[in-house]
Formats: C-alpha cells, structure tokens, sequence
C-alpha cells in the first residue's frame, strides 16, 4: 500500500517548518558555516531589523543532558552599523553585554557531542558520519519582540552536503519562519525516502547502519502516521519529517535512545538492539510515542504546563495503537497500565494533576506522565462504557486538534482540555477528582466496567467471566487483536 518513493542521496537536510516565513519575523541574517572536521559552525551575521535593547547577546544555556550549553561559545566579535567593533563583556558563558548597540556579529560554536547519551536528542552535535542542528542553540536566542525566523545562507564544508526538502535553493539561503522549532541533518551519507500520505508529505531520514532496513522502517512510519491521522482527523502539518540516527557518542551500550518531536520533526537517537525483531519492536515503540507529538503539542496552539495531558495520553494512545497494529499483546498493555497505576496509587501526599504539573522537583516527570497515562486510560473506559462504545479517547484528541490546530489563538492547554473534558458529563468524575482535585481515582469501579480486575498480587487481568457489554468494551480497547494475534 506504500505510495513511498525512495531516493538515496548524500546530504544534509535542511527543514524549516511548514508556516512561510515572512521577511518581516526574521530577526537574524547571516550565514552559519559547518565544519564537521572540527566538530564546529562560525556563525555570522546582524540583527534582521533595527530594533531597541541590542546590547545584549544570549543563547540557550542548557537542553535535556547538556548543561552549560553557553561554554560552546567562544571568539566572539561585535560591531555597530559602521563596521566599528564594539567593546563588551561576558555576562556569564551564555550572554553578553555590549557597550553600547551593536547591530553585526560573529562567533563560534562548539559542536562536539556531550558526555550524556540524552543530549543526541536535544542539543546539537556534529558526530562522525552525521550532525543534527537545533538552530534555536547555534543562533542568538529569539529577542522580545515576536520575531522568530532566520534567514541563513548555510554552508557545509568537505564533502558533507546540503539536500532534503529544501534542495531546490541554488543559492543555499534557507528561511526558517521559527528558530525554536526548526531541526536539520547534515551528513556524508544519509538516506532520504519520500512518502506522500493523502496530502501531506512525510520524509524519512535515516543514518548508519540498523538491524532493520530503511524499506521497514518506512513502512513503518507510514503506518503509524496513517493510524494517527485516522485518529485525530487530519495532518499535523503539510511536511513531516522522520530522522533516525545512532548516538553519535562512542561506544553507547545497545537500547540506548532518546527522542525528540520539535516542530514536523521526530529525532530519534539511538544505537540498536542485540536482535532483528527487538530492533523492529523498539523502532515501532520509539515511533508510535514520538510520531504522536506531532499533533499534540506540536500541532496544536495551546500553551503552559499541560505535559501531563499530552504525555500521558501520548503514552496511553500509543499503547493502544500498539495492540491495535499488532505490535504488542494486550496483556502487555494492561501490564503497562497496572504500573502506571501502582505509581500513581504511591503519591503521597495526593496531588492534582494540575498542581504536580505546576510545580514539580527533579525527576517527577515519569511519575507525572505514568498518572496522565492513568487518567487517559480511565477516561477511555468510561467514554466506551457511557457510549456503548460509540465514543472513546480518540474523540477527545480529535477534537481538541481540531478546535486547536493553527490557525487557533494560543489558549492554556490545562483550561482547552478542562473544557472538553466539561462537554462529556460522564467525565466530571475523572476531571473533578484526578485532574483537577486530588481525590484517590476510582481505579476499581472503573476498570471493573471494562470486564477488568486487579487484586493485589495478581496484575491487570480481564475477569473470568463478562458480560457482552464488557465484551464489547474489551474489544474495543484491543482485546480481540491480541486473541488473533495468539491465534
Ligand atoms: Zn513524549
């Protein structure tokens, strides 16, 4: 069924989100050279448009397992619109503070790889045969104003090239509309393979040598596109972009991966696995999370600390989808949902979803995202239940893609989904105790509606016997692809 073209090419792969830029929002011009020789890019360039307060020069100082991210900067050069330099100092490794305005600038970035394997997927790096450019950490960080976007004549040294979605600029100056949202590749030897999916087109990328092949991988990312498509009743954008490389770090253990969706694009970072079918098993893993990211957040206009929402459901709906596709038994799903549960049970003292959401410590994401998992799984149940199954989750990611999706204002995610969660009455329960208030979640009474039981000592189980309504709620969940898969 694969309408997938493939191309093999040497390049790199600049992207730039699907919104055009317009010359007004750029608020930097210039020119980004990329040494893969000296695992470094010499930046430079000026500010796009006169604009106050250019004293100053920031940059992102860290990202997930790269702390100190400024140290990368060095040789830093000002000069003001007469070509005369201008005298400043180092606030600390990540600003700078001028004299007097400036208005042009150069420096250099650093891009060897970080000691932490986590940093491949968020910061970034210029590796052996590959490099993956975050431009929101090799550019000045966006000023005030509400100028995102970039206008750069990119350059690669050697024989590392320029190709992709954007191979058609002969003169190699690319537009990205937002900094912030904007990922490339650029390498020796990648692989690039086309696919158009109804309307929207979907470009895999892919680095090194896996167990897998590119063929199945492909296939793979269309498949699980397809099926989110399906769910949420639309593409995400107009081009989206799959990019899977090794870690770049030497000698990485193998199941160590790391992923990132920003913008259309889903980084996945990674060395393999011992085996063939474990390979294949994890890449589909890796994609069914991350491909969900590219409509929520990334493909809605909703704002603030809602990870809870779209990382637990993220986690739930790809589960589901994982049953759904065959990919994972639906024991293993219910045993999934039994940890998150046993998680969420142990918080104590008991807080809200909002307010663990708020303010959280170090490290309570897993727990955080286990309980948003929770409440996505609870909140399918008693949408089955109530429906006879006419409604379920995917009615909820439907419609808040299509009530958010640009050219939606920005609006807070907590209160978009508060609001929807209030035109389901059968959810006032799950919203009023669990999301927004703290009382321990009715898990037996629910699950118990789904035919599903769990006793301590013995995992989530569906019961012995059930009635045709559970029956039909079970198969709903999945139930049935795993007994056909036994088969
Ligand atoms: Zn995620």
């Amino acid at each position: 069924m694969s309408t997938m073209g493939k191309a093999i090419f040497i390049l790199l792969l600049a992207v730039s989100i699907h919104f055009e830029a317009r010359a007004q929002e750029v608020y930097f011009e210039g020119s980004i050279t990329f040494d893969p020789g000296r695992q470094a890019a010499a930046v430079s360039g000026k500010w796009a448009s006169p604009v106050d307060s250019r004293r100053g020069l920031s940059f992102l100082n860290s990202a997930v397992g790269a702390p100190n991210l400024g140290r990368r900067i060095s040789e830093v050069k000002m000069s003001d619109a007469a070509g005369e330099p201008v005298a400043f100092k180092a606030f600390n490794a990540a600003e700078y503070v001028a004299e007097r305005e400036f208005s042009a600038f150069s420096y250099l970035v650093d891009l060897r790889t970080q000691a932490d394997n986590r940093s491949a997927a968020h910061a970034s790096w210029i590796g052996a045969e590959t490099g993956l450019i975050f431009l929101d950490d090799v550019l000045p960080l966006v000023p005030d104003g509400g100028k995102t976007g970039a206008r750069i004549l990119i350059t690669v040294s050697g024989d590392w090239k320029l190709a992709g979605a954007q191979t058609s600029r002969p003169d190699r100056v690319y537009e990205f509309a937002n900094v912030g949202r904007s990922v490339f590749v650029i390498g020796k030897e990648l692989r690039q393979i086309e696919g158009q999916r109804g309307n929207a087109a979907l470009t895999l990328i892919v680095g090194g040598q896996w167990l897998f092949t590119d063929t199945e991988a492909s296939g793979m990312t269309a498949e699980i596109y397809d099926e989110y498509k399906k769910i949420f009743g639309g593409a995400p954008t107009d081009h989206a972009y799959i990019v899977l490389l090794p870690m770049p770090q030497a000698g990485v253990s193998k199941g160590v991966w790391e992923a990132e969706t920003r913008g259309p694009t889903v980084v996945v970072s990674s060395s393999d696995m011992p085996f063939k079918t474990q390979s294949l098993q994890r890449l589909h893993e890796q994609l069914r999370h991350e491909i969900f990211h590219l409509w929520l957040p990334n493909g809605v206009n909703l704002t603030g600390p809602y990870d809870w929402f779209y990382e637990g459901f993220a986690l739930y709906e790809s589960l589901k989808t994982g049953v759904a596709l065959n990919r994972i038994r639906f024991d293993d799903m219910l045993d999934t949902l039994s940890r998150a549960h046993g998680l969420d049970a142990a918080i104590a003292p008991r807080r809200s979803l909002l307010e663990a959401s708020r303010d959280r410590w170090n490290g309570a994401d897993t727990q955080l995202y286990a309980r948003g998992m929770v409440a996505a799984f609870l909140t399918d149940v008693v949408l089955l239940e109530r429906s006879k199954g006419k409604d379920s989750i995917e009615a909820i990611l439907s419609k808040l893609f299509a009530a958010h999706r640009p050219p939606a204002r920005p609006i807070e995610g907590n209160a978009a989904v508060l609001e929807l969660f209030g035109t389901a009455p059968e959810l006032g329960e799950i919203a009023a105790n669990h999301i927004r208030g703290a009382k321990p979640i009715a898990w037996d009474g629910i699950i118990g509606l789904a035919g599903l039981e769990e006793a301590s000592g013995v995992p989530l189980r569906v019961k012995p016997k059930i009635s045709g309504r559970q029956k039909a709620i079970l198969n709903k969940l999945g139930y049935n692809n795993w007994r056909n898969l036994t088969r």
